[in-house]
């Protein structure tokens, strides 16, 4: 070692080390973790029933199925290496085939692209569509999921309220009229997570015709158009106007584990978001892709697999509905959700969910506090239930449990 070097060597020992967690950038520091993911931990206790994670039933996945298809494509050509950013084409044909029905119009397969679950086509569009300082319309109340991705990229939101027919369209046009510029409206038109609501088809076709007037691009987020109690779902907003980027995903319908989603849109988003794509995953997994696309090809049995878990969900819904209107009475108001995992109430008497989830932790229950999908802390009277993983039987007890710690 030269003297300068051990000079500069006792220079730097000198400056004062900064901890690891000063390295952390602002963005990330800034950032709120997700209040549902942090239940999780608490809820995974065996004594808890909970409504609070919004888990699809392990039923619903059809492991056996899944396993077959798996040992069918891992020895295919290509399904251990690397592949396309904008995903399989097989998959991206069959994808671009469910939307076409859909949208009532031709979708082609270039129109698709295969993203790591619905959640990454949220992080890319925050990456190609959004600058600091922007706006952003959310729905209040609106899935957390999409309003942490959002606030990564350090934009502004502005939250519409909901009423039972989804986003109040009305007051997001006198928002347009006043000022407000928003790149993107985010929306969970169907069955929504965490209200349960699904938009009514004239809100769909204004939020269309605004998006037409005002510039703004619709994103789109269906991801449970297929969990339908009935098996009818209204027209998407795509239906209307093309300014939208909608997407979709295999995790409600058959496995969230496996991670694949959807987005299509127009050219120049999708274009940008394969871009993004290559800097942050290069691609979804190969063997998930050429698993799915196997599966989606078996069309009567997937479509009976589907019915079954609209059947399976439906009688849960019901029946967590039915508990929560009998033991409660006026002092709640519950949505009846058509179709998803998830059913809102409003404690009438003014409750405050955010306490009241701690005397139900110690009751043996747990939901999610209505603040947690709200962007300024709003919705303290009301909460999310979900039904999906829950067995009837279990949710009359969770019900109880819910009115015992209500009561104390
Ligand atoms: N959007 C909504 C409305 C959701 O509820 C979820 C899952 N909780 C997602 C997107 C993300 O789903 P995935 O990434 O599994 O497709």
């Amino acid at each position: 070692m030269t003297a300068t070097d051990s000079a500069t060597a006792l220079t730097v020992a000198a400056l004062p080390a900064r901890g690891v967690g000063d390295l952390l950038s602002r963005r990330i520091s800034d950032l709120q973790s997700s209040a549902i993911r942090d239940l999780l931990a608490v809820t995974s206790r065996p004594e808890i029933l909970s409504l609070a994670g919004g888990l699809p039933d392990e039923s619903a996945m059809p492991a056996r199925w899944l396993a077959d298809t798996a040992a069918e494509v891992m020895t295919a050509p290509g399904a251990l290496q690397y592949s396309t950013t904008e995903g399989h084409q097989g998959l991206r044909a069959v994808i671009a085939q469910w939307e076409t029905a859909w949208r009532g119009r031709y979708v082609g397969p270039d129109e698709v692209i295969v993203n790591t679950g619905s959640q990454q086509a949220l992080d890319l569009l925050g990456k190609v569509l959004l600058d600091p300082g922007d706006d952003v319309v959310v729905e209040d109340p609106a899935y957390v999921g999409a309003l942490q991705s959002f606030a990564l990229a350090d934009v502004r939101l502005a939250a519409i309220p909901q009423d039972a027919a989804g986003m109040r369209t009305d007051l997001l046009e006198q928002a347009l009229r006043a000022g407000l510029r928003p790149k993107f409206v985010y929306l969970t038109p169907t069955f929504h997570n965490p209200a349960g609501s699904t938009l009514a088809d004239d809100r769909r076709r204004h939020v269309a015709a605004l998006a037409d007037e005002f510039g703004f691009l619709v994103v789109e987020d269906d991801a449970y158009r297929e969990l339908s109690f009935d098996g009818s779902a209204p027209a998407p907003i795509a239906a209307y106007t093309d300014r939208v980027v909608r997407l979709g995903t295999f995790s409600k319908i058959l496995a969230p584990g496996l991670r694949v989603g959807w987005m299509t849109g127009p050219v120049e988003v999708l274009a940008a978001a394969a871009k993004a794509k290559q800097a942050t995953d290069l691609h979804t997994s190969t063997l998930a892709q050429l698993m799915l696309h196997r599966a989606a090809a078996e069309t009567d049995r997937l479509a009976v697999h589907v019915a079954g878990v609209r059947r399976l969900y439906a009688g849960r819904a019901g029946h967590l509905v039915t508990a929560l209107q009998q033991t409660f009475g006026d002092a709640v108001e519950v949505n009846s959700p058509a179709g998803g995992m998830f059913a809102w109430a409003r404690f009438t008497d003014g409750t405050d969910t955010t306490p009241l989830l701690q005397r139900a932790l110690a009751e043996g229950v747990a939901f999610v506090p209505g603040p947690a999908f709200s962007t300024t802390g709003g919705n303290r009277d009301s909460a999310r239930f979900c039904f999906a993983s829950v067995p009837e039987d279990r949710l009359d007890e969770a019900v109880a449990r819910l009115a015992r710690a209500h009561a104390g």
